[in-house]
Parts: structure tokens; sequence; C-alpha cells
């Protein structure tokens, strides 16, 4: 159960090549590991357990598991979610940025985030990254966390670009920079792209783009291949778990890391659906002893690949992620609020089963929701308005008993009129 972080990273590099019955071999040794050692060392688990079957003969095993979801996670003491073999001295806690409530907290081993570290790290080599290359991110917030050496390593020659500059300011700071690499949100990236196709300028040495934070659409893969000549990268992480895939190098869909994580994609009932189906994701965390995630229920909505033997590696493939739909809400009142923000904090309200946000044309937000029966519709306002931070602005809302999805089958989370 030791982890070597360093033997994992070159293990990790020939991995998505093996065949199918290997991996998953492997998947199940890994989860057979960590669900008895989540049910021997972690109050959380051994509570949640209790009275369950846990031999895990196969994957399909991992059903018998109740999914665990940061709501329930956030009522615990962190003190009940990590585990209690772990030595104190070798912890590294983080939190949620949380918009609402009581943030998430877990705590990670040094090791653990050294192999996180590391993952960045050859997805980024895996890209043709090498340390001498400039690094623009563009951010809303200088970021205040202590870097680690790996990701030193990647960000040596790192500038930021603040993003609540005028465009053309940050433009002329990029060129300044002349970035091989370009990181932001896809929203953030667009902007640029805009600028750059509105005025025929490019920004020359650019080697990749980077995305992540938000669901990168179709329309933003347009406007990058006109004003960067390339698609762009997409990490696909979550703070709590790592990186869990990124854009494959062979064929550009979603690449899940299978060595890291188990993915499970279910619909409603926690059924798995189809290759080319829509689903919500469950991931266990392979490597994550010190708070295991076992069947962890991110909030995003994802399509499965449409075959998943397609591409030189055999990993799984995501097509798409539709339910962190980040657009961002202008509101009347100046302030941008990032739907992605949104959603978790409404992940977080009792008996909610699905809720809409759409924002109409004289400014006033319409709110649509389906609840469990027995939960009132004052509850459910008052929870929306408080944990949305919405008090500032014209609400209306409206109880339905079905939310239709998009023409395109996606569930759209956030609508403008
Ligand atoms: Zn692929």
């Amino acid at each position: 159960m030791s982890l070597n972080p360093f033997v994992e990273f070159i293990k990790a590099f020939q991995f998505p090549y093996k065949n199918r019955e290997l991996i998953s071999r492997y998947q199940l040794r890994k989860l057979q590991e960590i669900v008895h050692h989540a049910y021997e060392n972690v109050p959380f688990y051994r509570q949640k357990y209790h009275g369950i079957d846990l031999t895990m003969s196969s994957l399909e095993d991992i059903q018998k598991l109740p999914v665990v979801t940061s709501r329930e996670l956030r009522k615990c003491r962190i003190e009940e979610l990590t585990s209690e073999k772990a030595n104190p001295q070798q912890l590294l806690e983080m939190a949620s940025a949380g918009t609402s409530g009581s943030p998430l907290r877990v705590k990670i081993s040094k090791k653990e985030n050294t192999l996180r570290q590391l993952n960045l790290l050859r997805f980024m080599l895996g890209y043709g990254w090498v340390p001498w290359w400039k690094v623009v991110y563009l951010t809303r917030e200088i970021p205040h966390e202590k870097y680690s050496f790996f990701q030193k390593l990647i960000n040596k020659k790192k500038f930021d670009v603040d993003i609540h500059q005028p465009i053309e300011k940050q433009v002329r700071q990029i060129k300044k920079i002349k970035p091989q690499l370009l990181n932001g949100m896809p929203t953030g990236i667009e902007q640029i792209a805009d600028w750059l196709i509105d005025h025929e300028e490019h920004l020359p040495g650019l080697r990749l783009l980077n995305t992540g934070g938000e669901v990168k659409k179709e329309h933003h893969v347009e406007k990058f291949n006109k004003a960067f000549g390339m698609p762009g990268l997409q990490r696909y992480g979550a703070w709590e778990l790592g990186i869990m895939g990124y854009s494959c190098t062979h064929c550009h869909e979603l690449c899940i890391n299978e060595r890291a994580f188990l993915a499970e994609v279910v619909d409603d009932s926690y059924i798995s659906v189809k290759n080319g189906e829509q689903g919500k994701v469950l991931f266990t965390a392979l490597n994550q002893y010190t708070t295991p995630l076992i069947r962890y229920e991110t909030g995003d909505l994802i399509t499965l690949s449409g075959s998943q033997d397609h591409c030189k590696t055999t990993y799984l493939h995501f097509k798409s992620i539709d339910g962190r739909d980040v657009d961002v809400l202008p509101l009347k009142d100046g302030r941008k609020l990032h739907a992605q923000n949104l959603l978790h904090a409404a992940l977080n309200i009792n008996g909610l089963k699905k809720i809409q946000l759409l924002l109409k044309k004289d400014g006033s937000l319409l709110v649509k929701y389906i609840v469990d029966n027995a939960i009132s519709d004052e509850t459910v306002r008052q929870e929306v308005i408080e944990v949305m931070h919405l008090e500032e602005l014209d609400v209306n809302f409206e109880r339905c008993s079905e939310i239709p999805n998009e023409p395109s089958g996606k569930y759209k989370f956030l609508k403008m009129e």
C-alpha cells in the first residue's frame, strides 16, 4: 500500500497502451485495496460501509457500495475523513474555495501531492512542453498558493496577465512576453481570440494552448483554431481528486487517467450508461489513501465517447463534459457569476433534483427547479438565494415537474434569453 510517486510516474507512461484486461485486473486489485483500507482506517467509511459486503470479485461489485457526495463530506469533521494510519507530519490540508456554507476540507499526504504534480508533468511532457518555455496565465487573481517543486519547474518562466484589464492591454502584455504556452479559462482565452481575429493579429511563437476550469465548447475550438491555429488542450481535474483526464494526444477526446481513477458514468438511477450517452460521473481515486474518495459524485454531467476503441490508447474516453456548463452570468450590478460555482452551490441544496437558471432580457433571473415533494417551495427558494448569493437580484421562481434537456440531449444549467 505504500505509494512511490516516482515509480508510479514511470509506470503510468505505458499504461494507456496496455490491453483492457490488464487494466481491469490492475483496477480491481487497487479497488479491493482502497475499499478495505477505507473501511478499516477511515471513520467515515467505517460507518458508511457498516453491514455491506465489501468483497470485490469484479469491477461491477463496486455497485454494492453507496455513492459519496461532497454534501455529506462537508458535514464531517476532517478527522473523520482522514485515514487513522496517516502520519500527521506528512499531511497537507486542502480546502474548497467554497462559494457557500462550510467548505470541504481534505488532507492528502506529501507523496500523494508529489504524484499529482508528476501527473501534471507527464501530461505536459506528452504535449511537447519543455522547461524553458515561457508561460502566460490569464488569471482573475494572482494566486497565493505555495508552489511545489514540480509546479515551480513548469512555471519557471511564468507570467500572470490579469483578465480584468481591457482586452487590448492583455493582448499587448502577452505579445511582449511572447509565450510558448498560454493558460486560461476558455471564456478568457475566447476574448483574446475574438480580439486577435477582429484585428487580424497573431501570437507568433505560441506552441500550446491549455484550458481548464470551465467546459470548452465547440465554438471555442473553432475560434481557437482561427486565432491561434490550434484547438487547445483540456485538462479535467478537481482539487479534491487531482487530474482525472486530459485531451488525448492521439484523438483529442478527453482521455481518463485510468491508472489513478476508476470512472463510472451512470444515469439518475445509478445504472451505467452506454457509449455515446450522457450521464453523471463517479470517480474512485485509486491512489488516494489519506482521504479515500470512492464512488465520489463530482456533479459533472458527461457524454461518453461513441466508441471506446477508436484510439491508440485503451483508456476510457469522454466525448464532452456537459454539466459543468460554465457560462458566465453577467449581473445588472456588474458582478459576474460563474455557473460552475453556482452549480456546485446548488448541489448542496436539500432535496433539489434539477435546477436551471434563465437570465431574461430585462436582467431578471428565472430559476426553474424540481424538488422532492416533501420540501416546501419557501425552503428551496430561500436556500437558492442564500447559497448562490442572489440577494441583490430580481429573481423569480418556477417549480417544475420536468426541465427538458436541449435538442442536443444535453442538460443546460444556465441559459440566456
Ligand atoms: Zn484517444
